[in-house]
């Protein structure tokens, strides 16, 4: 599924590689890290983006979202999508302590806004309500630290979630995804929704309040898909998939479960093992 890419995309994603920085942080590698620059560092992502399996996972277009023209998949990397390249696979990393046996979830989430309008103020604000709303990833309703199992054996789950204010990422030259950094982009104007590309960067509507659409939305950048139907002919609108009803991907201000941990780790490692 992946191939060592060419000339042409270490030309144009140079930047991004050059700012990969996996090392230190990968618990289950077991490339050097010569070998995981030639086959994650230039994994080809066109070759992903046509594979329909991976279309409903990878690239996860959240129809909960209005269409937004001026954003879409292929201002990734060069404006080109046969250069679209995801340099390391990741969006977020995963720290694995063996003798305390956690698993720390590591994910950046840097909020800019190309509105005009909007202040460096407003942007921090938005970033305390989505703070509030991410929140719920964290522990289950009890306060207790979701568990996984790798093969075999039992880890508690941490999350160390930045949520950051980076008003220069306007400049397209500022935003590094360097494995844990996912960029979203502000919206202000109210009537709009939340839509998360490829993981790792979307456009949120701005939050006025803790029930904001930040929860789900960080759903995706953990690589999980959507669990409800957009039916626009519906007079019910957003259906929630039969038994997720409640969940915070059939719903959006749904509540985090188990079942969203086990699966955003299993698809982790099943990438982390392809590789
Ligand atoms: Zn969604």
């Amino acid at each position: 599924m992946y191939q060592t890419s060419t000339n042409i995309t270490q030309k144009y994603c140079q930047e991004m590689h050059y700012n990969y920085v996996g090392n230190s942080v990968f618990g289950v590698s077991t490339f050097t890290e010569k070998e995981r620059e030639s086959e994650i560092g230039y994994s080809y992502f066109g070759v992903r983006y046509y594979d329909s399996d991976l279309m409903t996972g990878w690239l996860s277009v959240d129809p909960m979202a209005d269409k937004y023209p001026g954003l879409s998949p292929y201002n990734y990397c060069a404006w080109n999508p046969i250069r679209l390249v995801d340099p390391d696979g990741e969006d977020f990393k995963v720290v694995i302590n063996e003798r305390k046996k956690t698993m720390t979830i590591t994910a950046n989430i840097i909020l800019y806004t190309k509105s005009s309008i909007m202040g460096k103020n407003e942007l921090e604000n938005s970033a305390k309500y989505y703070r509030q709303s991410i929140n719920a990833w964290f522990k289950d309703k009890n306060g207790e630290s979701w568990t996984y199992n790798h093969k075999g054996k039992i880890y508690s789950i941490d999350f160390n979630v930045n949520i950051i204010v980076d008003t220069q990422a306007k400049n397209k030259s500022r935003r590094h995804y360097n494995g844990i950094n996912n960029y979203i982009d502000i919206n202000p104007d109210d009537g709009f929704r939340s839509i998360v590309y490829n993981s790792k960067f979307g456009t949120w509507a701005k939050a006025i309040s803790k029930q904001n659409s930040a929860r789900h939305e960080f759903g995706h950048l953990l690589y999980l898909s959507d669990r409800y139907y957009d039916d626009e002919n519906s007079e019910k609108g957003y259906v929630p998939h039969k038994g997720w009803e409640g969940n915070v991907m059939g719903e959006r201000y749904g509540e985090v479960q188990q079942r969203n941990i086990t699966e955003a780790l299993d698809k982790y490692f099943k990438r982390n093992e392809e590789k």
